[in-house]
């Protein structure tokens, strides 16, 4: 698939109106001299008014969630977002939607909106690196080529997409990975769904559409702890007494941990069966594989009930593991959802 609209064929016909979503972000933000650093200080409307340009490609209406620095989000605020959207997909008076959001968090609820959200009408999401308050922000960019790619007809196709630096990325797969280049986001593998340029939205793939699970009610609490050289597996301890219902532990590798962390897993095992403890890896890419036995390998970990966790990283196997919580599955059913090769 390699198809191009222009932005004239894409506007033909009268102009189309776009939800603008705001949950704020470093799009929305502006550096406050008094407090040395950037803060939430822009609403919808406001950033409209610093993009007119906005107004030649469609008429908007603010639709604002929460105004935050993306390092709050949490699944109350996810969910309050998932039902606005479905509220907005049901509104006759909508061709499309825009979500602003924290790039710091962007792939999480990305990910979320995608587990609970078959999109009905093209969605994407996009944010800055660079606040408002800088000359070369790369917020108006992004929010102009997201509007472009929403315009298009290759737009609805399921997916919640991430719109940021050109790219427009299947948003199961995006991930940040550069803290402070504004190529920032990438689909790993998956590469990129399409590109923007000054002429063109130039679509090379279609996503994989996965809407698996409702918006849930109750949110389980589901840890995350990192395997490194001489971890004690006092955290997973915390992490239980905490209340914990599940662990995702990011592993070497295909899916390893130390026998020290083992020894811990299995002691938690022993007394409390239904706890889930997922095995995934500290790799960027790549498969969770029962290849090492022994104790701490995968294949050890697989037979003491261990979940392995396919090639989803850490942060979205737990948004997963919390949705299968949140729906009662049981073991086995989690284990064929993560293993699922169409999730990644
Ligand atoms: N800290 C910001 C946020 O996630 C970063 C950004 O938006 O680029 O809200």
């Amino acid at each position: 698939m390699n198809k191009t609209d222009s932005d004239k064929n894409t506007a033909a016909g009268g102009k189309k109106k776009i939800a603008l979503v705001t949950t704020g972000g470093t799009i929305a933000q502006r550096v406050d001299s008094e407090v040395g650093g950037a803060v939430p200080a822009l609403t919808g409307e406001e950033i409209l008014k610093t993009v007119p340009k906005l107004k030649e490609y469609a008429d908007f209406t603010v639709v604002p969630v929460v105004n935050i620095d993306s390092r709050d989000m949490n699944f109350q605020i996810y969910c309050k977002l998932a039902h606005k959207l479905k509220k907005l997909s049901r509104d006759g008076g909508i061709d499309a939607i825009v979500i602003l959001h924290g790039t710091d968090t962007m792939e999480e609820t990305a990910f979320f909106l995608n587990q609970v959200i078959k999109a009905e009408k093209p969605i994407a999401i996009t944010g800055a690196m660079r606040s408002a308050s800088e000359r070369d922000a790369d917020g108006p960019r992004n929010l102009i080529d997201t509007v472009r790619v929403l315009l298009t007809p290759y737009a609805l196709n399921g997916n919640i997409m991430v719109v940021m630096n050109g790219n427009i990325i299947n948003g199961l797969a995006v991930t940040k990975v550069d803290s402070s280049n504004i190529d920032a986001f990438n689909g790993g593998k998956h590469g990129v769904l399409g590109i923007i340029d000054e002429f063109h939205v130039t679509w090379y793939n279609k996503p994989i559409n996965i809407n698996t699970f409702k918006i849930p009610q109750r949110f389980p609490k589901v840890d995350i702890v990192l395997a490194y050289p001489g971890a004690s597996g006092n955290l997973i301890k915390a992490s239980v007494r905490d209340g914990a219902k599940g662990i995702v532990i990011v592993g070497y590798g295909a899916g390893n941990v130390s026998k020290q962390l083992f020894r811990t897993i299995r002691s938690v095992l022993k007394n409390k069966k239904d706890f889930i403890f997922l095995i995934s890896t500290r790799s960027p890419e790549g498969n969770i594989l029962p290849v090492y036995a022994g104790e701490g390998g995968a294949v050890d970990l697989e037979k003491l009930g261990v979940v392995l966790g396919g090639s989803l990283n850490p942060t979205k196997s737990r948004i997963l593991l919390m949705l299968c919580l949140c729906s009662s599955y049981p073991k086995s059913r989690i284990i064929s959802i993560f293993q699922k090769s169409e999730i990644f």
